[in-house]
């Protein structure tokens, strides 16, 4: 069935319906350049109404909801966005530019988190506490109230799965604010939810910039928690605002995370995770494997095996479903040129590229994928978030050096470690300063099931898994004296 929803409405209180400035954003297609649909400019009234709706849906409706109702709900969600999810991969690819395929499977993990967080709902049970004589205590997890999401353009479907998933499987009432550059996809969730069942203002959606109608919900004094995704700079933003209410904060932020290449490793299966966690999404995903490092004497060999694989990426537009699509806007693709330019400033060595399609549309925002070798991890390159198709290698000498090199940035969101040392694997994955620890794999198929977030730099809190429940919900204990 096909969506019918109008890219230019706000959803709220279970209606479509305009902003309440008019005022239009033009969503472009990052593969052409060109204008591929409008969408509203989000204002502060718009997320008052929103934040208002949410508010009226837990007094009422969905605030009686038992955990089970709440469940079959998501599930219905998980069903419809499964049905539908050729046409969202489709409007996933024309909007943020990802390859076909990988807007597919993006599309499969909103529903599989749906599924998951569906049967989570009533799962999560309190306790009794022994106490003194004539008390009984106990503690039941309570949702925050409202919540508010705000999403970056990167992985909309996957991050709006397991962020709205989680919220309403505690039974909160969210206000999302998805990314200017990558509505389409959040607002199709607005009418999966009503064709589910889910009761009005329990999910509420409202596009507009970040300054705008993202400072609006994160400084709103009915919103009760915030989930932020994106970038370290915002995060720190967010957590200030709504520091100015006290509403707790998970932040979801960036990373510049490595894959550790031992010389006992099997290099054959790691190189197309070495590859592929460094270009996937042309590399715009925050756990994006941008540092590769290599034990010495293997070095050589891993950056041949890499630079083959580099040299048959094609570059394209997204519903070719090529290896690597464009950067989701100009501004993205000047700033990975700038590092590029950067690299060559400072004379960094290049050891392989791959290639742009032929006959690729004039205005798509293309960047070549770019593997350097031998860089210093001090630079720029091997401590800063490109964001874009760009990874470096890195030699080192022994598992000491190695840990001083993987944790020496700011970031600490995933760590690979590619060993067949058992020992040297729980030293490793104990050492490694991070959220996240993949032995002889990295990502894990994007691990639905597994906590997920950052240390230092790459945020706080955990989204997925059943822990990202803890995060949605609040403990209440209450003290029973009976005598
Ligand atoms: P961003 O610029 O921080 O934007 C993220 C969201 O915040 C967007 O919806 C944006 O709205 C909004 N925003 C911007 N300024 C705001 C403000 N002053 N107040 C409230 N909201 C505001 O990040 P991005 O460029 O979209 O995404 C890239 C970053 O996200 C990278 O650093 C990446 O690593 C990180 N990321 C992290 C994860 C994770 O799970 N850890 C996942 C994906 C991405 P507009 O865009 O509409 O202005
Ligand atoms: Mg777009």
């Amino acid at each position: 069935m096909a969506f019918s929803f109008d890219t230019k409405h706000i959803f709220v209180g279970g209606k479509w319906r305009a902003g309440e400035s008019g005022r239009l954003i033009d969503l472009i297609n990052p593969s052409t350049g060109e204008v591929l649909a409008q969408i509203a400019k989000g204002s502060a009234l718009d997320i008052d109404a929103a934040v208002n709706a949410a508010q009226a849906s837990l007094d009422g409706e969905w605030g009686e909801m038992t955990a089970l109702e709440r469940g079959r709900i998501l599930r219905k969600m998980s069903d419809l966005t499964l049905e539908r999810s050729k046409e969202l991969a489709k409007m996933e690819a024309l909007d943020v530019g990802k390859p076909f395929g990988q807007a597919l499977t993006d599309a499969i993990a909103m529903a599989r988190y749906f599924e998951f967080y569906a049967g989570a709902c009533d799962k999560i049970h309190g306790s009794t506490i022994p106490f003194m004589n004539g008390f009984t205590v106990l503690t039941m997890r309570e949702p925050h109230g409202v919540t508010g999401h705000i999403i970056p353009w990167n992985y909309p479907m996957q991050i709006n799965g397991r962020s709205i998933g989680g919220a309403l499987a505690m039974g909160n009432a969210a206000v999302l604010k998805p990314a200017e550059e990558a509505c389409l996809t959040a607002l199709a969730l607005g009418e999966i939810a009503s064709d589910a069942g889910l009761p009005a203002g329990a999910l509420n959606i409202v596009p507009g910039i970040g300054a705008e109608a993202g400072a609006a919900l994160s400084a709103h004094k009915g919103v009760n928690h915030i989930s932020f995704t994106g970038s370290k700079a915002v995060g720190a933003l967010i957590q200030k605002s709504a520091g100015e209410h006290v509403a707790p904060v998970t932040l979801e932020l960036g990373g510049k995370s490595p894959q550790i290449v031992f010389e006992d490793a099997d290099i054959d299966a790691a190189i197309p995770f070495l590859v592929n966690a460094g270009i996937q999404n042309a590399g715009q995903t925050c756990s994006a494997s941008s540092r590769i490092l290599v034990q010495r004497s293997i070095y050589d060999k891993v950056v041949k095996a890499m630079s083959e694989r580099y040299e048959a990426l094609i570059v394209g537009p997204a519903l070719d479903d090529l290896n690597v699509g464009p950067m989701i806007s100009a501004r993205q693709k000047q700033i990975v040129e700038e590092f590029l330019q950067l690299a060559q400033a400072d004379g960094l060595e290049i050891v392989a590229r791959g290639k742009m399609a032929d006959k690729l549309p004039d205005g798509g925002h293309y960047v070549l994928p770019t593997l350097f070798g031998n860089v210093p991890a001090d630079h720029s390159l091997a401590q800063d978030e490109i964001f874009g198709p760009v990874q470096v290698v890195i030699a080192f000498e022994d598992e000491a050096d190695a840990l001083k090199i993987a944790n020496g940035t700011s970031y600490g969101l995933v760590a690979g470690v590619w060993t067949k040392d058992g020992s040297r694997q729980m030293r490793m994955a104990k050492k490694l300063h991070v959220g996240q620890v993949f032995i002889n794999n990295y990502g894990a198929g994007g691990g639905v099931e597994l906590p997920f977030g950052g240390v230092k730099g790459s945020g706080h809190g955990r989204e997925k898994g059943f822990e990202a429940l803890y995060s949605f919900s609040v403990t209440k204990t209450i003290a029973i004296k009976h005598g």
